[in-house]
C-alpha cells in the first residue's frame, strides 16, 4: 500500500540495525530473538522519541515556531530527546516535568540541561492536568512575543505516531532483506504512539508478525485506549482506509513497582542482558519489556521456533540515576 509521508526532518541515524541475540536465546531455549537496535538512532538524541520528533519538528520549524514546550517524567527520556532537538535546530525548549521521584541534576535531567532547556518541575498531582498547564505556558510564551509548539507527552499525537510507520516500513524491508519472517514484535508501552504507529505500518508495509506492548506505567486497558484512539486519528488524518481492530492491539501489564521503579528482577534482567549481549537497556522501559518479554518465553507465549522481535527504544541515561540499585 501506499503512504504519503508528510514533510520530515532527518535527526536519525536511519536504518538501525536488527541484531540476532544468539547467547540469550540459547540460555533461555525459547525462540530466536532479535533486537531492533533504535537505541542506535543517535547520541545524545537517541531512542524512540526522535523518530517521531522528525516529523513534529518539521512541522514546528515550518511553522515558524521558535519554542518547543513538552512534557513528562523527570528522567523523560522524550523530553531529552527533544530539548537536544530543539538545541540542535536553533530552537527553544522549555519542558514541564513531573516531580516524582527525588533525585539530583542526572542522566536525561543533566543533559536537559546541558542543551539549554527550561525546566519547570510540577508535582504528580498537578501533573493530571499538565496539557492545561502547557498551554498557559504557551500563552505566557505568546504575549512575551514567542511562537511556540507545544508537543504532548511522548510525542504521541498522530503526526509522531507517523514516526513508527516508517519504523514498520524499515523492518518490513530489512526482514524481506534478511530473508527473516517474525513471528512476534515486542515493544515497551508508556504514550502507546510507537505501538500504535507499529499496528498502522504493519498493516501498510505487510509487516509480518503479531505486535506486543507491554505496559511499564498504565493499567492494560487504559493503554489499549489511548493506543487504538492513536490509531484512529493516524488514520483518519492521513486518510488510511483500513481500521486497527480492539483485538490486534495485545498489550501485557509488567508495570512492576511502578513506572520508573525497578524490581530486583529488573536490575538483574538489565544485568543478564548487558553482560550476555553487551546491550545496554534502560530501567523505565526496556528494562521492565525485556523482563516481561522473558516471562512469558518462560510461561510458552513465545516458543521454541518462532522468531521474536524486540524493539529496543533507547533509554540509556535513566541508568545512570539508578546505579547505586545496581553493584
Ligand atoms: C517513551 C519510551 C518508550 C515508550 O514509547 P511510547 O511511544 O511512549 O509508548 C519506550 N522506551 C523508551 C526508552 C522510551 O523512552
Amino acid at each position: 500500500m501506499a503512504f504519503t509521508y508528510p514533510e520530515a526532518l532527518d535527526l536519525t541515524r536511519r536504518p538501525t540495525p536488527i541484531e540476532p541475540l544468539e547467547r540469550l536465546s540459547q540460555q533461555l531455549e525459547g525462540p530466536a530473538l532479535y533486537v531492533k537496535r533504535d537505541d542506535l538512532t543517535g547520541m545524545a538524541l537517541s531512542g524512540n522519541k526522535v523518530r517521531k520528533l522528525n516529523f513534529l519538528l518539521a512541522e514546528a520549524k515550518k511553522g515558524g515556531h521558535n519554542v518547543v514546550i513538552t512534557c513528562g517524567g523527570m528522567q523523560s527520556n522524550h523530553a531529552r530527546a527533544t530539548a537536544v532537538a530543539a538545541a540542535k535546530l536553533g530552537l527553544k525548549c522549555h519542558l514541564v516535568l513531573r516531580n516524582s521521584v527525588p533525585g539530583g541534576i542526572d542522566g536525561n535531567l543533566f543533559l536537559d540541561r546541558l542543551v539549554g532547556a527550561e525546566a519547570e518541575f510540577i508535582s504528580q498531582e498537578a501533573y493530571a492536568h499538565v496539557d492545561g498547564i502547557m498551554t498557559r505556558l504557551a500563552e505566557d510564551l505568546r504575549a512575551q512575543g514567542h511562537n511556540p509548539y507545544i508537543i504532548p507527552e511522548g510525542g504521541s499525537n498522530p503526526l509522531g505516531v507517523v514516526g513508527y510507520i516508517q519504523t514498520a516500513e524499515e523492518i518490513a524491508e530489512q526482514s524481506r532483506a534478511l530473508g527473516i519472517r517474525f513471528d512476534h514484535i515486542v515493544v515497551a508501552v508508556g504514550s502507546g504512539g510507537t505501538q500504535a504507529g507499529l499496528l498502522l505500518g504493519k498493516h501498510l508495509f505487510d509487516l509480518s508478525g503479531e505486535i506486543h506492548g507491554i505496559s511499564v506505567c498504565d493499567p492494560v486497558d487504559h493503554c489499549a485506549d489511548g493506543i487504538g484512539r492513536l490509531c484512529r486519528q493516524a488514520a483518519e488524518r492521513f486518510g488510511l482506509e483500513f481500521k486497527i481492530g480492539k483485538r490486534d492491539i495485545r498489550v501485557l501489564d509488567y508495570i512492576g513497582k511502578g513506572y520508573g521503579l525497578s524490581s530486583q528482577e529488573e536490575i538483574t534482567t538489565i544485568k543478564r542482558v548487558a553482560q550476555t549481549e553487551g546491550i545496554i537497556l534502560d530501567p523505565a522501559y526496556t528494562g521492565k519489556a525485556m523482563y516481561g518479554l522473558i516471562r512469558e518465553i518462560r510461561q510458552q507465549r513465545f516458543k521454541p521456533g518462532e522468531r521474536v522481535l524486540f524493539i529496543h527504544t533507547g533509554g540509556i541515561f535513566g541508568l545512570f540515576p539508578k546505579r547505586n540499585l545496581f553493584f
